[in-house]
């Protein structure tokens, strides 16, 4: 199935590198981070002569930068081939396929491990949990939504 695909690439990832922090996985793959002013555009990613570089909009707040910086990291993993121009126009949470794949990657980066804590959120709305996670709520939804085992108690969503 598709999403264990995202489960196996993170988590294999995330061992390799010894982090989830999107910043210090880009370190360990040698993609260049850059915060810069993008105007409308929370960031993207592009390569250039085979080295990756991440912009992200340095108007926004730290958190979204780092949920930013997980979503691009996406697309550097799982597009690396695509030599395409949509990450230009990139935003969170549009329906292209592309972005709702890298928003799933983002969403498993940030939120891998939540398991363990789930029952420190019982009664939490999805909102609570996102904040206190600093993670956008539309991660909490689809990993709540892609990847959490039937057997636990999910929160109230
Ligand atoms: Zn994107």
């Amino acid at each position: 199935m598709v999403k264990c695909m995202y489960k196996r690439w993170v988590s294999a990832l995330i061992k390799k590198a010894e982090t989830n922090c999107p910043y210090e996985i880009c370190n360990y793959l040698k993609i260049n981070v850059i915060t810069s002013n993008l105007g409308s555009l929370n960031g993207y990613y592009i390569q250039s002569n085979g080295v990756g570089f991440i912009y992200i909009n340095n108007s926004l707040d730290k958190y979204a930068q780092r949920a930013i910086c997980a979503h691009e990291l996406g697309h550097a993993v799982l597009h690396t081939n695509l030599n395409i121009r949509f990450m230009s126009e990139c935003t969170l949470f549009s329906k292209n396929k592309f972005e709702y794949q890298a928003n799933l990657f983002g969403a498993y980066l940030t939120l891998t491990g939540i398991e363990e804590r789930l029952s420190d959120y019982n009664g939490f709305t999805k909102h609570e949990i996102a904040a206190i996670e600093y993670v956008p709520v539309e991660y909490v939804e689809l990993y709540f939504n892609n990847f959490l085992l039937r057997e636990h108690n999910t929160p109230p969503i």
